[in-house]
């Protein structure tokens, strides 16, 4: 069976907490072999800590994520590296810089210093590091080059910069990894974009429970219990169903693609595949031929030291 590996993802969000044990093993039934489940504030980075320690696919991040700059207590800094401290199998994130709807609110130097003395630690412990960038490549890309290069790599999470920076941000050690806002982008853009990445560099996500992808409603796994679900789509949430692509209660008679449904419809996952077979498509490959070199890809980012990647 196909591989894969959801390099960035938040399972300890609080939409879907409790439902993890049923979306990892669901997701694992369709080859989804390791979870990185990145924390985002000092909040919830014991929930991810938890959720490693009971699931061997899990592995942990730990970040504070430009969204939270603003609320971080005065020991933010010195709790983040005791969770480093106790917790040899994490890697780093979710860190970033945000200039867009949300992230604009959020006093940007704030956001850079926070996101400088995260990327100086995390080359520091020699962990990769999971970037979120939200129309800030340019400021981005000032940064990592006044603390890179990163032999650890960085991951750019759900990457939608332009095709002319990948070079740039390879050259410092960055992974690309695509998720399903990849849809949001126009075709032509995205499809130049991707054939600028390396195939050495290509990485994928699902950044659940956000980024489902826009694609058929037939072709999506949805949560169980999502209250922002149509009635008419409960059909789609079996915990695990047996024939593939099989859709219980498809309404496809009435709505064709995911941008039909309400705005904060839960991502599954499962939906990776979607993603996969989206880019597969652009850089005409196989699902099966990038699903391995993913994975590849995956593998060998997250094989720092003490990563649970290198156990056996
Ligand atoms: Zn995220």
């Amino acid at each position: 069976m196909m591989r894969l590996f959801d390099a960035h993802c938040h399972l300890q969000d609080p939409r879907i907490l409790s439902k993890a044990p049923q979306l990892i093993k669901t997701a694992q039934d369709k080859g989804v072999a390791r979870f990185v489940v990145n924390g985002v504030s000092e909040q919830d980075w014991h929930l991810v800590k938890h959720l490693s320690q009971t699931y061997p696919s899990v592995i942990p991040c730990f970040g504070l994520h430009p969204w939270y700059v603003a609320e971080r207590s005065p020991s933010w800094f010195k709790t983040l590296k005791e969770y480093f401290d106790s917790t040899p199998s994490a890697a780093v994130g979710e860190i970033g810089v945000d200039k867009g709807t949300h992230g604009r609110k959020i006093d940007f130097s704030e956001q850079v210093e926070v996101l400088r003395q995260q990327l100086e630690l995390a080359k520091e412990l020699n962990k990769p590091a999971s970037i979120h960038c939200v129309r800030a490549f340019g400021d981005l890309l000032e940064l990592m080059k006044s603390i890179g290069p990163f032999p650890a790599g960085v991951i750019i999470h759900s990457y939608l910069g332009s095709a002319e920076m990948v070079p740039e941000f390879s050259n410092l050690g960055a992974y690309f990894s695509f998720s399903g806002f990849l849809m949001s982008l126009k075709q032509t853009k995205a499809k130049k974009m991707l054939k600028m990445v390396s195939q050495d560099r290509i990485l994928f996500e699902t950044d659940a429970p956000d980024a489902l992808p826009m694609s058929t409603i037939d072709s999506l796994h949805f949560v169980e219990g999502d209250t922002s679900l149509p009635k008419e789509l409960h059909g789609q949430t079996a915990t695990s169903s047996s024939a593939s692509g099989s859709s219980l209660g498809n309404p496809s008679h009435v709505m064709k693609d995911a941008s039909m449904l309400p705005k904060g419809t839960l991502n599954h996952p499962v939906n990776i595949h979607n993603v996969l077979d989206y880019v597969a498509s652009m850089l005409e490959i196989s699902k099966e031929e990038l699903a391995e070199l993913s994975y590849q890809n995956a593998v060998r980012l997250f094989s720092y030291e003490g990563s649970k990647v290198l156990e056996k």
